[in-house]
This record gives C-alpha cells, sequence and structure tokens, in this order.
C-alpha cells in the first residue's frame, strides 16, 4: 500500500518511513508529487489544519493522505501561539524572533504559571471519504532564557521536567521518541494497518466475485 505524508519536511518522512518499517506500507512526500499545490492553512486549530491538508492530498493524488499541524500552546496566553506557532512574530517565519517574542510576553509571568505544551495534530484521509485523527502532547514549561543546540523552533526554550532537560538539549533519537509528533505518528500505524489490510480483503473480494 501507498499513502502519502503531505509535507516537504524530510525528517518527519523519514521519522514515518521507521515507524512503518515493518508494514510493506510505502511513504511518499510532496517531493514525489508532481506540481503539488498548496492549500491555505485557515483552520481554527491544529486538527482542521492537518484535515484541511490531508483531503487535498486525497484530491490532488487519490492516495490515502497523511498530514500533520503542531505548535506551541501557553497556558499563559490562552493557548497562544497554537496555529500561529510558526510565524508568530510576523513574516517571514523566524525561530529567534518567535522566541524573543515569547520571552517578552511572559516577562512578567511568575515560574508556576510558565506552564505549556507542544500538541501536533495528525490526519489521515482516505479517498472514500474516511478521516482519522490522531494526536500527541508533551507537557512542559518555558524557561527564561534558551538552553541547548538542538532541535528547531521554540525547543530552547521548552523544559520538560521529567527529563530535566530543554527539547533542544536531547538527542534527535530522544525526542524523535517523545516528541507530540512521534506520538501522534505512532497511534496513526495501527489505523494504516487496518486500512491496509482492507484494502487487501477488498482485492480479494473482487478477484472472487
Ligand atoms: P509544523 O506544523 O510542524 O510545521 O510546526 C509549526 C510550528 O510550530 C513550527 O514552525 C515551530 O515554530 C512550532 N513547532 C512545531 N513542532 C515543534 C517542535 O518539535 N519543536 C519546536 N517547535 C515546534
Amino acid at each position: 500500500m501507498k499513502v502519502l505524508l503531505a509535507t516537504q519536511n524530510s525528517g518527519k518522512v523519514r521519522e514515518l518511513v521507521e515507524l512503518l518499517a515493518d508494514e510493506e506500507i510505502e511513504v511518499l512526500s510532496l517531493q514525489d508529487v508532481d506540481s503539488w499545490q498548496d492549500v491555505e492553512e485557515t483552520g481554527a486549530t491544529f486538527a482542521e489544519n492537518a484535515a484541511i491538508k490531508a483531503r487535498s492530498g486525497v484530491q490532488q493524488t487519490g492516495l490515502i493522505t497523511l498530514a500533520d499541524d503542531s505548535g506551541l500552546e501557553v497556558d499563559a496566553l490562552d493557548g497562544a501561539p497554537g496555529v500561529y506557532s510558526a510565524r508568530f512574530a510576523g513574516e517571514p517565519k523566524d525561530d529567534e524572533r518567535n522566541n524573543d517574542k515569547l520571552l517578552a510576553l511572559l516577562e512578567n509571568v511568575p515560574d508556576v504559571q510558565r506552564t505549556a505544551r507542544f500538541r501536533c495534530a495528525l490526519v489521515i484521509a482516505t479517498p472514500e471519504k474516511d478521516e482519522y485523527l490522531t494526536e500527541g502532547t508533551v507537557e512542559g514549561t518555558i524557561l527564561r532564557q534558551r538552553r541547548g543546540s538542538g532541535g528547531f523552533g521554540y525547543d530552547p526554550l521548552f523544559f520538560i521536567p521529567d527529563f530535566g532537560r530543554t527539547m533542544a538539549e536531547l538527542s534527535l533519537a530522544q525526542k524523535n521518541k517523545l516528541s507530540h509528533r512521534a506520538l501522534a505518528f505512532r497511534k496513526a500505524v495501527p489505523i494504516l494497518q487496518d486500512l491496509k489490510q482492507r484494502a487487501a480483503k477488498e482485492r480479494i473480494d473482487k478477484e472472487i466475485f
């Protein structure tokens, strides 16, 4: 079975390919699709944006399509930056300016109120118009200064109490095990196994009847 992961990010593709290594499920990415048309992510939630991208993938390729959307939710900012995480400090997208803006907004927020989470929503859409949603979250707090040089985005400010480190202080292998994206992707595996079995059964039914 072939599925499309609607992303240009080769790191995300590698993560999904590894998770599906034993499943005989081939993962294509947008780099494999000719003349891909980007859709506007107009959703108010991560799940809505993921669904918009996944539906567009099905429309444009006819393949079962997975699409994820993720970001940071800060409790003291009523869940911001949320779906605006990538461009929190405006265009063009810039991780450093985003982190500076976050630090400035939280300057007077006491440590106990600096709770936050990374959230990832992953939608699997099929040509039969079925849709499945999985989610992953990682709980943490926002530090007052950056720590660590790994990762990207808000990782240097995002401290995970369970590990005593920021996301940027974890190795890539560690992050890929515990991240919000890894959790959402992992939950997608049994759904894809199920879809594959269903497709195989339909093929056999067609041959017999
Ligand atoms: P995307 O939906 O994966 O493209 O993520 C959107 C934005 O959320 C990114 O540009 C980052 O600002 C933020 N973000 C998502 N995942 C992470 C992460 O694992 N670490 C740090 N920032 C992240």
